[in-house]
Formats: C-alpha cells, sequence, structure tokens
C-alpha cells in the first residue's frame, strides 16, 4: 500500500469560527507535520485554514498552499510556506486534487463543502479512490452525512457510496482511517 505523504485538508476561513474549530485545526497541522506528512490546502492565514498552515509549517511539517491571485488580499497569503498562485478557483481545487494522497475535511462553511462535494463527486465517477474523512470531535459533520443517507434512501445515490465517505471523531481515528483506505 502506498503511504500516505500528502494530506490535503479542507476547513474554513472564517476568524469567528468557534474555537475549538481553530484549536482542532491546530492540532491537526502539528498532528500532520509529526507523521511527516505535507500539508496541501488552499492558503492563506485566516481561519482554520491559516492555524493548520502555521501549525505544520511551526512544527517542521512542509505546506504547500494554492491561491487564487485574486483571493490573495482577501485570504492572506501565508508567506511563511510555498505557494502556487492560480488564476481561477478550478486550478487551485484540481492542483489541491493532484498534489494529494487523500483529503481531510475538518469544520468549514460553504466554500469546504463545495471543495469536498467535487472529490465526492469525481469519486462517485471512478476517477479516484483516494480517502476522504470527515473529522470533527463534536458531529459537526452529522447533518451532511444525514443528507447523504437522505438521497440513499431516496435511491439517488447508491449505497454503496457510504463507504467513500469516512468519518473521525478524534485526530488519531483520522489518522487510521485514511491509512486503511490508503490505495496502492
Ligand atoms: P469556507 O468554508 O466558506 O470558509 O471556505 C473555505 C475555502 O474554500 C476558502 O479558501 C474559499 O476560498 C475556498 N473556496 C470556496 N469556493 C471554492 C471553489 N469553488 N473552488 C475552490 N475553493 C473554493
Amino acid at each position: 500500500m502506498k503511504p500516505l505523504a500528502s494530506v490535503c485538508v479542507y476547513c474554513g476561513s472564517s476568524d469567528a469560527a468557534d474555537p475549538q474549530y481553530l484549536d482542532l485545526a491546530t492540532r491537526f497541522g502539528t498532528a500532520l507535520a509529526q507523521r511527516g506528512m505535507r500539508l496541501v490546502y488552499g492558503g492563506g492565514r485566516v481561519g482554520l485554514m491559516g492555524r493548520v498552515a502555521r501549525a505544520a509549517h511551526e512544527n517542521g511539517g512542509q505546506v504547500l498552499g494554492v491561491m487564487p491571485h485574486f483571493l490573495a488580499r482577501r485570504e492572506i497569503t501565508y508567506e511563511a510556506v510555498p505557494h502556487r498562485m492560480v488564476d481561477t478557483m478550478h486550478e487551485r481545487k484540481r492542483i489541491m486534487f493532484d498534489e494529494s494522497d487523500a483529503f481531510v475535511v475538518l469544520p468549514g462553511g460553504i466554500g469546504t463543502l463545495e471543495e469536498v462535494v467535487e472529490t465526492l463527486s469525481w469519486r462517485r465517477l471512478d476517477l479516484h479512490a483516494k480517502p476522504v474523512v470527515f473529522l470533527a470531535e463534536d458531529g459537526f459533520w452529522d447533518p451532511f452525512f444525514h443528507l447523504i443517507d437522505h438521497t440513499i434512501a431516496a435511491k439517488l445515490t447508491p449505497a454503496t457510496f457510504s463507504a467513500a465517505m469516512l468519518s473521525a471523531s478524534s485526530i488519531e481515528a483520522c489518522f487510521e482511517a485514511m491509512a486503511n483506505r490508503s490505495v496502492g
């Protein structure tokens, strides 16, 4: 099985998020660095995104940010780590996808949902088999899982698709889930 070298994190850009979510981002960035895994993320210094990147970097981890030029001011490029600057949101997502072996979804808003739903939709089309793990310590993602179950109950999504959406309520469980599902 191929070892996980690069992990993409999708997460919120809001600094006003619940402190427990900001703290989870810090702890997750630290854990990535401690395991020698590179963080791939959307660039920037704000919200959970900024926390995860700063923690990974300050603990000696490798980080790649992918930032569209037009967002650099709004999301404030985190200059301490290397960034690929791109022109569009599509390019950003494509590079984040290509550069990663697995995806972890921390609490986030509409942008986070947009990113992970595209990754899941590519999985649904069998375009990849990379693990996608939703990590929250308080059930933050439960309503999203309920929504997917609802589409399964309506026979609009195959029941087998639930296996593509992993859930973890601790950082340790998240790494175990990724390791068990990584593709060779
Ligand atoms: P949010 O969860 O709304 O705070 O957004 C998290 C991140 O997703 C932010 O960096 C947004 O810029 C990013 N984002 C929002 N929409 C898209 C998109 N269509 N493609 C790529 N990134 C996006």
